[in-house]
């Protein structure tokens, strides 16, 4: 067993993940492989933007001499399909919006503005040059950055880069993360129901936790309490093809008898960089490293974490993507009095509405510890508190940090 440590404060515990967090190797990914996920290289137009002159409504292409008139129309022209004709005084083609205009079309008239009389199209008297065109080109040239190296890959993003006809972008991928939770005690569900043991939450919920956020392609394993057990499936996963760049543990990291996690990891050569941070709840989280892969062994209450996923594995994630890797806090006020005391930093999990005048309300969601679920089931953020006593009035300010 390692020898406890004084623990560290969170503050200092973040920052000595996010040393260790690099950005990660740029790859080529299918297009909607890559949604929300950071460029790795600058994508130019294809050719100019739009690719010729445009309709831009259903109407009539004309030549500006037939003002008042009524010329004849010599043709249609539908999205997609190129007319080629070159467009005289007297004559003008019947146009749809998005088609390219024929040589020679000088304006489109929309067709609420003309009336049809067998071949013949009689015009508004004032007629604009250019009027529903857009000119090719006018919008981007060919070659010219559409987007740039670093953008985050928004669906807007998405379009553009299929307007420049990428099936794929290089990008900074999602970190792929092995979750394993440990504990003699865990059934799956699904599985025959054991009395004395419980439910296996944490692996869904770690593994959710990454689907939800994009921060991690996951891949779930679980343990029993049992060294050999534990030593052989790290090395599996280790071993796998291709392994993952972070490891997260449930369970097992605390001073117990059968908290074998700790051991095991420096059997596998990782170096512990802390084990043990002054917050709550969480106390006995560890973090360390194996080469450039990173390993967060998260105390094993389900409340626990969460708060270590929020607080230390999704910032190093970020971190990797190349992502800001924390989010700025939200002050908020309490919607009745509360009291709490303790000596560590606490993340105290809240359910933050809007209140009538577009502050934010927070309501503090207290369980009977830290493996109580149903009653956290509306947080959606956490109201952080510094280590003290804190005697707090309704609509006291309050400062906190979202959930997603
Ligand atoms: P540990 O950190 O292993 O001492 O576990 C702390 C508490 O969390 C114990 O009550 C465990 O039974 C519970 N626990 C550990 N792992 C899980 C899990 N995967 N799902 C639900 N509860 C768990
Ligand atoms: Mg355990």
């Amino acid at each position: 067993m390692t020898t406890p440590r004084q623990p560290i404060e969170p503050a200092e515990a973040l920052s000595l993940v996010l040393e260790n967090a690099r950005l990660s190797a740029p790859e080529s990914l299918p297009l909607l492989e890559a949604v929300s996920l950071i460029l790795a290289e600058e994508i130019p137009a294809e050719h100019d933007l739009p690719p010729f002159d445009r309709a831009t409504m259903d109407g009539y292409g004309v030549r500006l001499a037939d003002a008042g008139r009524s010329p004849r129309v010599v043709a249609v022209v539908p999205a997609g399909r190129p007319v080629e004709l070159v467009l005289e005084d007297g004559d003008a083609v019947e146009i749809m919006t998005g088609a390219p205009c024929p040589q020679g079309v000088e304006a489109v008239v929309k067709v609420e503005s003309t009336t049809r009389d067998g071949d013949r199209v009689r015009l508004p008297s004032t007629l604009e040059r250019g009027r529903h065109i857009v000119a090719r080109g006018s919008e981007h040239r060919a070659g010219a950055p559409l987007l740039s190296k670093g953008a985050r890959l928004t669906p807007l993003a998405i379009a553009a880069a299929a307007t420049a006809g990428r099936a794929t972008v290089r990008v900074i991928p999602r970190p792929r993360v092995a979750v394993i939770s440990t504990g003699a005690e865990l059934t799956r569900p699904g599985e025959v129901r054991v009395p004395g043991r419980i439910r296996d939450s944490n692996r869904p919920m770690m593994a959710a936790l990454l689907l939800e956020s994009g921060l991690g392609e996951p891949s779930d394993h679980s343990v029993t309490d049992d060294r050999k057990i534990i030593d052989e499936t790290l090395r599996g996963i280790l071993a796998g093809e291709p392994p993952p760049h972070v490891l997260v543990l449930s369970g097992g990291v605390s001073v117990g008898r059968f908290d074998l996690v700790p051991e095991a990891l420096l059997a596998l050569g990782a170096e512990v960089v802390f084990h043990g941070v002054r917050q709550r709840p969480g106390k006995p989280l560890l973090f360390a490293r194996l080469g450039e892969r990173l390993i967060f062994g998260l105390p094993g209450n389900p409340l626990s974490v969460l708060a270590g996923f929020h607080g230390y594995v999704a910032p190093a994630l970020r971190r990797m993507m190349g992502l800001p890797a924390t989010r700025p806090p939200f002050s908020a006020h309490l919607d009745g009095p509360f009291q709490t005391t303790s000596e560590r930093h606490q993340r105290v999990l809240a359910e933050v509405t809007s209140g009538a005048d577009g502050e934010l309300i927070a309501r503090p969601l207290i369980g009977k510890g830290s493996g109580d679920l149903s009653a956290v089931q509306g947080a959606n953020a956490y109201l952080m508190f510094n280590p003290g006593h804190h005697r707090l009035r309704a609509g006291a300010e309050v400062r906190g940090e979202w959930l997603k």
